[in-house]
């Protein structure tokens, strides 16, 4: 619930982001009209982005997404990306090392070898639970707070469409 009210806020919208990912697999050609300040998909008759609410009329659309949005987009789902992964290896790794104190420490038994299996499963279940809830969730902070700083760089660099 949470999620979904922050990520709504993002500063590229939801289908603009759907739509680059599709463009950038090759599914979907970068074209069509857009948003001349946020670029969110606009259609024909719009005169109001829905997503930002400017204007067409003082933000004139544009027919594609700039490549800098792209580099902005990778850049925020790789610090995403990065996270999940990091947590996921990190809680896995946690594991190992813990599963191996009861050898390291009480030589091998019967129940030194079971507890390293059991340490074993069970960090793999808490690395991955780990991974998809606190990664997510620190993994899309992060992703968001380095997309907020490109756009507002990109923003400040960006020639403002002349108006009509
Ligand atoms: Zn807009």
């Amino acid at each position: 619930m949470l999620k979904t009210e922050s990520r709504s806020r993002s500063v590229l919208s939801e289908r603009l982001q759907t739509l680059m990912a599709d463009v950038l697999a090759g599914n979907a050609p970068n074209a069509g009209r857009f948003c001349g300040y946020c670029y969110h998909p606009v259609g024909q008759e719009t005169d109001l982005c829905p997503h930002c609410g400017r204007s067409t009329a003082e933000w004139a659309p544009v027919n594609r997404i700039p490549e800098a949005v792209f580099a902005m987009f990778l850049a925020q789902r790789s610090r995403e990306g990065w996270v999940v992964r990091l947590i996921a290896y990190g809680g896995l790794l946690a594991g190992i090392v813990l599963s191996l104190l009861p050898i390291a420490f009480a030589d091998v038994r019967w129940w030194t070898v079971l507890s390293l299996f059991v340490i074993l499963g069970l960090s793999y279940v808490v690395a991955a639970n780990l991974a998809n809830t606190l990664g997510d969730a620190v993994g899309y902070r992060w992703g968001q707070a380095v997309l907020r700083r490109r756009w507002e760089e990109f923003v400040a660099a960006r020639e403002r469409p002349e108006k009509p």
